[in-house]
């Protein structure tokens, strides 16, 4: 029997047409002639070299076989790639055609010794127990998807996810209920590091979360354990909603938090809030069902984050979703399914689409989320197949808690 979900790079290769497969592995045997030292793993469920860091990925889809050698790579070897398909850290090798594979063994080979210069000028200067050093460090900034799921999912969590900036996170969204407990702990999260929430809109499936949450940091807070304030953002009905269930389950000496240590931000449409010392810009959605709003983040190393809540991309978003490096759009299902999943209904929308709006609005990397759960183990596969027809950058499915490296 074939297994669930590829562990090692001989799973991925096995499921698919034996001539692609011959492909894949003439592939795998230059990347390992070209760096004998690596080793091999599944992450991002792609095989992935790693050495040093991870090296190089490659994936196969319908058409093409994609091949991962980082953007600095693909800026490197720009003239000798330029007849190929190519994304911002991908290029696309047409599967009836002859992989170039003297090209690509010099690809990796520039990745090693990229990744051995890092290595060696990291261990040239070492980490040391020193202030100024430690505030010249880099700030390390990861995404940690908590939830994947749409609202009526029950083999993963709901779409929820964490912004981490060095030891403090950002949680956007908290998932139906006390399972948001169970992924930061998965996600080895403290409640001590949450100090931001933002929940986007009133739907069970990102609200009921937040009610755990401002139980369990409200007695943290009474026993000490827990320093400073909770801020949570949320437009002003929304506050109305959360206090209202927040007094009718959980007693009195906790609700006493709120607006004493528990304090609730309003945001609003186009306006700039500080968290985490980032500038994020919410917007609203304007969705038909809900009030909800999204927003669009600057990390630290400039590049702009963006997450349209749990609906498709409207043509107003575009000043704030336009080149995003990091797109979080839903995907209900495939569009080859939508007959069975019926995402239009739902105002939800399929990797296709969510796909072709990241081409048209120049994403370099599209995070698909909030789908069906029926076959979680080949999702990532289904996706990309679908997805990397309609799309030229880094396509992600992620699994919950995936951490993306920002
Ligand atoms: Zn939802």
């Amino acid at each position: 029997m074939k297994p669930q979900k590829p562990n090692t790079i001989d799973d991925y290769i096995e499921v698919f047409p034996e001539t692609v497969q011959e492909k894949l592995r003439q592939l795998r045997e230059t990347i390992q002639a070209a760096a004998p030292e690596a080793t091999e793993k599944i992450s991002y469920q792609m095989p992935t070299f790693y050495l040093n860091g991870n090296l190089v990925h490659f994936a196969a889809f319908k058409n093409h076989i994609g091949f991962y050698p980082t953007p600095s790579a693909i800026e490197q070897f720009k003239e000798a790639l330029s007849v190929y398909q190519q994304g911002k850290g991908s290029v696309q090798f047409p599967i009836n055609e002859a992989l170039p594979l003297d090209l690509i063994t010099e690809m990796v080979k520039a990745r090693v010794f990229e990744n051995q210069s890092k290595a060696e000028a990291k261990n040239h200067y070492p980490a040391k127990k020193n202030k100024n050093f430690e505030h010249q460090a880099a700030t390390k900034e990861k995404l940690i998807i908590l939830g994947t799921g749409n609202a009526a999912v029950t083999k993963c969590y709901n779409t929820c996810f964490a912004i981490q900036k060095n030891e403090e996170f950002f949680l956007v969204d908290t998932g139906g209920g006390n399972g948001i407990l169970t992924q930061l702990e998965k996600a080895e999260i403290s409640l001590d590091q949450i100090h931001e929430i933002f929940i986007s809109h009133e739907h069970t499936d990102h609200l009921l979360g937040i009610i755990w949450l401002i139980r369990m940091i409200s007695a943290r807070m009474k026993s000490g354990s827990y320093q400073g304030n909770l801020n949570i953002y949320c437009h002003t009905e929304l506050k109305k909603t959360i206090v209202i269930i927040v007094k009718l389950t959980i007693p009195d000496k906790f609700v006493k938090m709120i607006g004493d240590r528990i304090l609730f931000h309003q945001v609003k449409d186009g306006k700039v809030r500080e968290i985490l010392g980032y500038p994020v810009t919410f917007f609203d959605i304007r969705s038909t069902k809900a009030k909800q709003f999204g927003f669009s983040l600057k990390l630290e190393s400039g590049k702009k984050l963006v997450f349209l809540g749990d609906e498709p991309y409207r043509e107003h978003e575009y000043d704030y979703a336009y080149q995003a490096d990091w797109l979080l759009h839903e995907a209900f299902c495939r569009y080859a399914d939508r007959d069975q999943f019926l995402p239009y209904e739902k105002d939800h929308t399929t990797v296709k689409e969510a796909c072709e709006i990241a081409e048209t609005l120049e994403v370099a990397n599209l995070i698909l989320y909030h789908t069906e759960d029926s076959n979680l183990a080949k999702r990532a596969v289904l996706y990309q197949q679908e997805g990397s027809g309609y799309y030229q950058g880094n396509l992600y499915v992620p699994d919950d808690l995936a951490v993306f490296d920002l």
